[in-house]
């Protein structure tokens, strides 16, 4: 077992019965935001809405952020919401269906979304790859991706997913406020807010 930070090295693998990832969604970058969907590159969007349409799956999708000079002008990433209507469960999720370790079935799962392929790696507040402390096995374990073996593909789909959501120089960043969530009073209207 290799030594990382002092300590030995979990190998990674989801906790027998949990989908939280694939169930709850959260509220980002703030309950004002409303709640957020799983990440969707422009890329990916028609293949995942086509596989859907094969399904016989309702989907929403819409805009996540946007960049423009003085406008949302090029959408560069977009969301897939919960069809539930506080914004939680995700629509490829077979509820009577269980995968090899215990939890939920993904319909897609050969063909998910890079987000679910580099999930539980996250990025912290610096633009750092960390592991997200709501997933069970995290928080159990560790969120350094240092103490964390076997997440090769999960850290490979997040420099994929950084290197195609970023911004060019000079340009404004706009994020979309989804009005999805519990206290709708709290909430932005949905739509489109200046970021930076
Ligand atoms: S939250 Fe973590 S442990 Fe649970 S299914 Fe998702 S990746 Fe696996
Ligand atoms: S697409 Fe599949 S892996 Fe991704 S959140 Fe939905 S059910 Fe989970």
């Amino acid at each position: 077992m290799a030594m990382h930070s002092g300590k030995p090295a979990v190998k990674f693998s989801c906790v027998h019965g949990c989908s939280d990832c694939c169930i709850y969604r959260e509220y980002y970058p703030s309950v004002e935001f409303g709640k957020i969907g799983v990440l969707i590159l422009p890329e990916e969007k028609g293949r995942i809405e086509k596989l859907a349409t094969e399904k016989g799956i309702n989907l929403k999708i819409i805009p996540r952020l946007a960049v423009g000079a003085q406008s949302p002008e090029q959408v560069i990433a977009y969301q897939m919401m919960g069809k539930n209507q506080d914004g939680d469960l995700c629509p490829f999720l077979a509820i009577d269906e269980l995968a090899p370790h215990g939890g939920l079935k993904c319909r897609i799962y050969a063909d998910r979304p890079l987000a679910c392929r580099a999930y539980p790696v996250i990025d912290d507040d610096d633009k750092q790859a960390t592991l997200d402390p709501h997933c069970q096995f995290c928080s159990k374990f560790s969120t350094n991706t240092a103490d964390v073996e076997g997440l090769q593909q999960e850290l490979e789909s997040l420099s994929r997913i950084k290197a195609t959501v970023k911004a060019e120089r000079g340009l404004h960043v706009w994020r979309y406020a989804t009005a999805t969530g519990k206290d709708r009073k709290a909430m932005l209207p949905e739509g489109w807010v200046l970021e930076s």
